[in-house]
């Protein structure tokens, strides 16, 4: 099947008000098929390392909306801040400072969400639920003029029971709501929730995510 058939098949499984953003996640694959899926229409693209990032986005269109879905290492900062529109995987506090520092100098801001742990994997990086409550302040978004807080972006554990799955992507959606309608309610902005994947975006639709992050069914199996 075309990588164009494959967005048709996925984007008919969306919801059609376009509450959910569908962001290709590109990861591996290469430049032409990345051209492939923009001359279908799509523009949100997700990497997860910088190295790849930095050779992608010079080539291709620049119309195309780069999410970084990948663990960033701050010394990574400079070269993923100069193309990402969005860093969805932001889990320290260390991590924000560089990312608005950056944002700072080169005189704009970063759209990010921060990375929420939910799952039993102690792999899984990100804040806890209660990490985030406590992290997300006035005076810490006040600090951060190089930051925009758009949302959380998390993961549901690695298994095969979907009920699990569900519960994982409802603690986030609980999460989101609480900190949306807390310390974020001045900041209307705040109003995405990055969750689902090829396995399991269905349930995370189900469960509130407003944005999906599929790579395997758009561009096949990754070789890495
Ligand atoms: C690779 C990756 C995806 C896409 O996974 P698929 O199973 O190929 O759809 C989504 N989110 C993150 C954070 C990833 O690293």
């Amino acid at each position: 099947m075309s990588i164009a058939s494959r967005l048709d098949e996925i984007r008919s499984t969306l919801p059609t008000d376009g509450s959910v953003t569908l962001v290709a996640v590109s990861k591996f694959h290469p430049a032409e098929a990345i051209a492939g899926a923009y001359a279908a229409g799509q523009r949100d693209f997700g990497e997860s390392r910088a190295q790849e990032l930095v050779v992608k986005a010079p080539a291709l269109p620049a119309d195309i909306r780069w999410h970084f879905i990948g663990h960033l290492q701050t010394n990574k900062v400079r070269q993923v801040v100069a193309h990402a529109s969005m860093i969805q995987s932001v889990d320290s506090l260390r991590l924000l400072q560089a990312i608005n520092a950056e944002s700072v100098r080169i005189g704009r801001t970063v759209d990010i969400l921060l990375e929420a742990h939910v799952a039993a994997e102690q792999t899984k990086t990100g804040f806890s639920p209660d990490e985030l409550m406590s992290l997300l302040t006035d005076d810490l978004i006040a600090s951060l003029p190089g930051v925009c807080f758009r949302g959380i972006m998390g993961m549901a554990s690695l298994t095969d029971d979907i009920e699990r799955i569900r519960s994982d992507f409802e603690a986030l959606r609980d999460i989101f709501l609480k900190l949306r309608c807390g310390v974020m309610e001045t900041h209307p902005e705040f109003n995405v929730l990055s969750m689902g994947m090829s396995d399991d975006y269905l349930t995370a639709i189900e469960s509130g995510s407003t944005m999906v992050r599929i790579g395997t069914d758009i561009f096949g199996p990754r070789e890495y």
